[in-house]
């Protein structure tokens, strides 16, 4: 039997929690998490490339945009994907 899977860091249910109950990514969080331990790059922007156009789509976008500009000035982790955008540290 193979060893379980580490955790992943899925921080948007941290960001988003009960805020945003009409958030398209709701239940795709893996799609939106930093990069995994030795994920391939091209793996990774394909995952980034599948969590921005959900975020196109997202009724919650506008308001996910004001969550995001406060989390971005106020944390220090990156490369997850919020509002259709990349977080490349505490600025987009
Ligand atoms: S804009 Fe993207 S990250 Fe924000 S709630 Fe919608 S799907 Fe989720």
């Amino acid at each position: 039997m193979p060893p379980p899977a580490p955790p992943r860091d899925t921080l948007l249910p941290a960001i988003l929690g009960p805020d945003l109950p009409e958030a398209a990514c709701t239940g795709r969080w893996e799609l939106f998490d930093p990069p995994h331990a030795g994920e391939p790059p091209d793996d990774l922007d394909y995952r980034r490339h599948r969590a921005r156009t959900i975020c196109q789509r997202c009724p919650a976008l506008t308001a996910c945009e004001l969550t995001a500009d406060d989390f971005a000035a106020q944390r220090g982790s990156h490369g997850f994907v919020l509002a259709g955008r990349t977080v490349a540290g505490k600025h987009w």
